[in-house]
């Protein structure tokens, strides 16, 4: 009877994320639209960018009301996005894989601040193809402490993982300036791994730069056989950044030890 109890304490617990992930999804929305714009992410209310009536209290629950209201605005009938649900539903999926992966633990709230992070900057890039200094920023010195004070990462770890990480995109970004004669890479980009290697230590980023050249190469290919033979149809890299970034909290003891296990003898 106890194993029973305490499965049903976990299903409550994982129940109970999940919420509260797709309600911090639904602030990660708010911060996708207004952080590019630069307006205040706590005022004015949330409202309709058409009729800009106040979206009401009972319109605000993550994922359901986009459900009841069939994605269309109350008032104007507007079509909502499907982004909106999508953020919330993926920074859910985000909360539940973090605790199955860290369990209950500070460590846990912190790689879903990390993870929170990663969604704004791959929805804004998506939108505007900037990443916002007004994340990474303050990202990079904050992730740095965090990693050192509280996921056990050592100090050089965590240092080298900044200065590689921000060092070897800036030889990227300059090399193929230099070749292509036009920007490449953006400083963004640089930027957002240095935030990354500062959090994950510098081991990760092998695994980051693999795994987000080749999802971009996938899909960039894919956009060029959609779209047509456009090789300037740029791509913005910060998603592919970022979603490696964040399997990277998952897979990487894993792919750590593959990587190591294969030193030639
Ligand atoms: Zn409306």
């Amino acid at each position: 009877m106890m194993a029973a109890a305490a499965l049903e304490w976990t299903i409550l617990l994982y129940f109970f994320f999940a919420v509260v992930g797709a309600a911090v999804g639904s602030f990660l929305n708010v911060c996708i639209w207004r952080l590019p714009r630069e307006t205040s992410i706590v005022r004015p209310a949330s409202h309709c960018p058409r009729c800009l009536h106040p979206i009401r209290a009972c319109d605000n629950i993550p994922v359901v009301s986009f459900l009841l209201l069939r994605g269309k605005c109350r008032d104007c009938g507007e079509r909502i996005s499907i982004r909106y649900p999508a953020v919330e539903i993926v920074t859910a999926a985000m909360a539940l894989l973090i605790l199955w992966r860290f369990g209950f633990t500070l460590q846990a709230l912190f790689a879903f601040l990390f993870a929170c992070a990663l969604i704004v900057i791959t929805f804004i890039d998506l939108d505007h193809q900037i990443i916002p200094d007004v994340i990474t920023l303050p990202g990079i010195p904050i992730f740095f402490l965090i990693a050192v004070f509280a996921m056990g990462l050592s100090f050089t770890d965590a240092l080298f993982g900044l200065l590689i990480g921000g060092g070897c995109l800036y030889a990227v970004a300059l090399g193929y300036e230099l070749i292509a004669k036009r920007e490449g890479m953006g400083g963004g980009d640089i930027k957002l791994l240095a935030m990354i290697g500062a959090f994950l230590g510098w081991r990760s980023l092998l695994f980051v730069l693999l795994a987000s050249s080749l999802l971009g190469a996938i899909v960039g290919i894919a956009i060029m056989i959609a779209k047509g033979r456009d090789m300037k149809y740029a791509v913005p890299f910060g998603p592919f950044l970022s979603a490696a970034a964040a399997a990277y909290l998952f897979v990487g003891d894993w792919t750590m030890r593959l990587f190591f296990s294969l030193r030639p003898y």
